[in-house]
């Protein structure tokens, strides 16, 4: 607040400024930290400046304001010479020149403090900006009119008869924390000493001296019933930044300053502010807000508020303003209010309007306007002319509330027969109406539409455990990310409960359908965030085409419906179509899988092992078992494409085994052999781990092989950890209490909550290799994955980075504590054999 100088006092209100740059105060005081205390006062005085920055030359390290002066022990002799360091403020908390006004209002309510340094891309100071200089920027002149000066009359008012010294005045200023104090002449005249009239007499050593020889008279005043805009435009006219205030009878009653009447203000600003960001959780609640409100503002608030200059330019609105019309205050100050009009009312009603304010001062009616979204809606209006005391024309005010709830009434109730109140998308009537529509068009045409029936997988388990309110609010989200997902004219619809259809018409080919159905899925993939918790929500779908699959509205339906039970039973979070011959991807699976089962009988299959190393010393720590299949006819096939294959079949089960067999048997070999340490990873899948005999089957390999168990993890992955959660822990615990330990797998793919994690019994965290790609050249991607290891150390986690690939990347992970690394830049996956001539001889035999 100290930092403000009267010419930004002059600031207009009606500027369209928008970031911190553009109300930048331009000189910045600077002085070293040893610079005595009343050549700092020398310097402000100088430069009629209220604040210095004091600067060891390099950068800022705090800052001294008119305000700290007022603290200082004038009674001690040495008091002016001390170096300014002593007395500083600091630190200063940095905001760059490009944040918006708005962003810095909340970090100043953030951060607690009321100034901020502003520095440029690269660091070099700018200058500083205050609360206030905010504030003045925001469009508050109606809470100055509104309030009167009185309101913000301090109690404690310091009034000293004129022998009283100047440092007994100073001290008892800072007491009571004002920075300026009447002092009553024996005459009954009265003047006024103020912190920079202190900073001056610092700066010219004159400290000891009488303050009535050094007050200014006369005091100019105002009366205690003038608005406080009255208040502040005599304080900037006159240049000063205190005022006597004086009652009916003309008695002195004390003093307000710039800074009480910007703080009456600035709290009715801040509280709105801050009511601004609760309400964006949180729907409005006009009554809780009103309480904190003075009397006039509660009305004023509740309703849209726009003040406007004598041509009709606006210069300020409120917060209900932007919440009732859709614009922010930087879009409409400085236009005039014809940007709201709807284009439903003629001239002559307007200058029918217009002369009743000129002729009577004030006009109330119904006017339609347009919100920025497009919108039009009724509002109840009144317009105010403000003249000022001279009995000109000065201002408009309007005040305008929404009145459309009355009027939707009506319509609402017809909506209702068919949108689905919740999530606002048709619903089973209206599809079922544009359907028959949709076919008959078909029909015509020979042309062809597609069905999409989907369903939500285990939403009532979200349901049951989170709570309806969370699951409307999923199926929100939903709803509009369904519609993202389709053409304008394509219709989804709510069938009810989750299930949800799309109705695509006018489609060429299967391949358009399918990709509807694969970026829905894809679409659906991305967490949900709700009341700040992350969700995941999968869908299942199932497709019917006309004419293929039924010429009738009921079978089209129906076949779409079944197709997505089919869906679900293949592993959920798929599509299918309904006709058997045409879906050609599971015409494919099932070519596949045939080969599959065949290749395990043939010994197709092989397990590599990937080494991990210990990101400190670089020396080999563990291995991760990685599958291979080598088909005769197909060469190599990636496991991330016969793995989920694996799943859908069930053959996971038995080719899991076949893979700890594996591992076990070198195990064996390599102990025989003196290398113990080493400990080998190996992935579970879902099917897997919940087998019901997945336990019994693990505990007899153990055996055996003779294995300790301690030489084994299972990686799982993030979605068993949320998935079916009582069972799995179940699981974990009896899996941990063998002595194996547990690792998450691709941590960061999916679920990425790491509260979860805190719930379950794992040892280790890996981080997916898409999270490791470009941290050596991403900032962001650094942070986070540095934050990523920080906090699996705090839940007390071992942390592996994988797919690391390059030295910039490994050097990274380091750098931020990762403690193990797996990756391309040591070595890909190699067969048993490699592996123990590579890496084992540098493993030091026993532990
Ligand atoms: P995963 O568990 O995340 O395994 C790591 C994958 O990353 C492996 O792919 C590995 O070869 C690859 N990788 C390692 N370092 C790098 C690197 O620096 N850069 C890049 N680009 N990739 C790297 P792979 O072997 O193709 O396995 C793919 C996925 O298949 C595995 O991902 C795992 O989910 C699954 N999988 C593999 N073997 C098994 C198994 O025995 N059982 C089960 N259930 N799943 C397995
Ligand atoms: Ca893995
Ligand atoms: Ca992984």
């Amino acid at each position: 607040m100290e930092i403000i100088s009267d010419d930004e006092i002059a600031l207009s209100l009606a500027s369209q400024e928008i970031t911190v740059k553009q109300i930048l105060r331009k000189h910045l005081l600077e002085c070293p930290p040893t610079m005595p205390l009343f050549e700092v006062a020398k310097l402000m005085s100088e430069a009629r400046c209220s604040a210095v920055i004091i600067s060891d030359g390099k950068e800022p390290l705090g800052i001294w304001t008119e305000r700290d002066a007022l603290t200082i022990d004038f009674s001690s002799s040495d008091a002016l010479n001390q170096p300014v360091e002593r007395l500083m403020s600091r630190p200063l908390k940095n905001i760059t020149g490009e944040t918006t006004l708005q962003e810095v209002a909340s970090r100043f309510l953030e951060e607690g403090v009321r100034h901020f340094l502003v520095v440029d891309d690269e660091g070099g100071t700018l200058g500083v900006v205050s609360q206030t200089d905010v504030v003045l920027n925001q469009g508050i002149e109606h809470y100055l009119r509104l309030r009167k000066v009185d309101s913000v009359m301090k109690d404690n008012q310091l009034v000293f008869g004129e022998e009283v010294g100047l440092g007994e005045v100073a001290r008892q200023m800072s007491q009571v924390h004002t920075d300026a104090a009447l002092i009553r002449y024996g005459t009954g005249e009265y003047g006024i000493i103020t912190g920079r009239d202190i900073v001056q007499l610092i700066a010219r050593r004159l400290t000891d001296c009488r303050v009535g020889g050094l007050a200014t008279r006369p005091l100019i005043t105002i009366a205690t019933d003038a608005s406080l805009y009255r208040a502040r435009n005599v304080l900037v006219q006159n240049g000063i930044r205190h005022i006597g205030v004086v009652d009916g009878q003309g008695d002195v009653r004390g003093l307000i300053s710039l800074t009480e009447i910007l703080f009456g203000v600035e709290n009715v600003y801040v509280q709105e502010l801050r009511q601004a960001l609760a309400e964006r959780d949180q729907a409005l609640q006009h009554s809780q807000r009103s309480l904190h409100l003075a009397e006039k503002v509660i009305e004023s608030s509740l309703e849209g508020i726009v003040v406007t200059d004598a041509q009709g330019l606006i210069l300020s609105v409120n917060p209900s303003f932007t919440r009732l019309t859709g614009y922010r205050a930087q879009e409409v100050i400085g236009k005039t209010p014809a940007v709201l009009r709807s284009g439903r009312h003629d001239k002559a009603f307007y200058s029918e309007m217009w002369r009743r304010i000129r002729e009577e001062g004030n006009w109330q009616g119904e006017v339609w306007n347009r919100r920025k979204n497009g919108e039009v809606y009724p509002q109840l209006l009144t317009i105010a002319a403000i003249r000022d005391e001279a009995g000109e024309l000065s201002h408009y005010a309007a005040l305008f509330s929404d009145i459309s709830e009355l009027k939707d009434t009506e319509a609402r109730i017809r909506n209702l027969a068919y949108y689905d109140p919740l999530t606002h998308l048709p619903n089973r009537r209206l599809l079922q109406d544009r359907l028959s529509v949709a076919i008959a068009h078909a029909h015509r045409s020979q042309g062809r539409l597609a069905v999409v029936f989907i369903d939500l997988d285990r939403f009532k388990r979200i349901n049951d455990s989170l709570g309806h309110a969370i699951g409307d609010q999923l199926l929100q989200e939903v709803a509009s990310r369904l519609q993202c997902s389709v053409k304008e004219d394509d219709t989804v619809a709510r069938m009810g409960g989750d299930e949800f259809v799309i109705l695509l018409s006018d489609i060429e080919d299967i391949e358009q359908v399918v990709q509807v159905a694969r970026r829905t899925l894809e679409a659906m993939s991305l967490p949900i965030l709700v009341n700040e918790q992350e969700l995941v929500i999968t869908c299942s779908l199932g497709i019917s085409i006309y004419p293929e699959d039924g010429v009738s509205l009921d079978s089209l339906i129906q076949n779409a419906d079944s197709a997505m039970y089919r869906a679900k039973e293949a592993g959920r979070n798929s599509y299918q179509l309904y006709s058997a011959t045409m879906n050609a991807h599971s015409l494919e699976h099932l070519a596949l899988e045939v080969t599959l089962r065949k290749a395990i009988q043939e010994e197709e299959l092989s397990v590599h092992f990937q080494p991990l190393f210990d990101a400190r010393n670089e020396t080999l720590v563990s291995a991760e078992a990685l599958l291979r299949w080598h088909s005769p006819t197909m060469g190599w096939v990636s496991p991330s494409d016969f793995i989920p294959l694996a799943e859908e079949s069930g053959l996971i089960v038995q080719i899991g085994e076949f893979v700890l067999r594996r591992v076990c048997r070198e195990l064996q070999r390599w102990t025989a052999l003196g290398y113990e340490a080493v400990s080998v990873a190996v992935n579970v899948s879902a099917m897997q781990f919940r087998s019901k005999d997945f336990l019994e089957s693990t505990r007899a390999v153990i055996q055996e092989y003779d294995i300790r168990p301690g030489q084994l993890t299972f990686e799982l992955t993030e979605s068993m950890l949320v998935d079916e959660a009582v069972e799995n822990i179940r699981t974990m615990n009896a899996l941990r209490k063998m002595g194996i330990c547990l690792a998450v797998d691709d941590f960061g793919t999916g679920y990425s909550s790491l509260s979860y994690l805190r719930r379950f019994p794992v040892d280790t965290l890996k981080i997916d290799r898409a999270f490791i790609r470009d941290i050596d050249t991403n900032q962001q991607g650094a942070s986070l994955v540095a934050a990523v290891i920080l906090l699996g150390h705090s839940l007390g986690l071992k942390v592996v980075g994988e797919g690391v690939e390059r030295e910039g990347q490994l050097r990274m992970l380091q750098g931020h504590g990762c403690d193990l690394i797996q990756g391309f830049h040591y070595s890909a996956a190699v067969d048993g054999v490699t592996f123990e001539q590579r890496y084992l001889p540098t493993q030091a035999v026993g532990e």
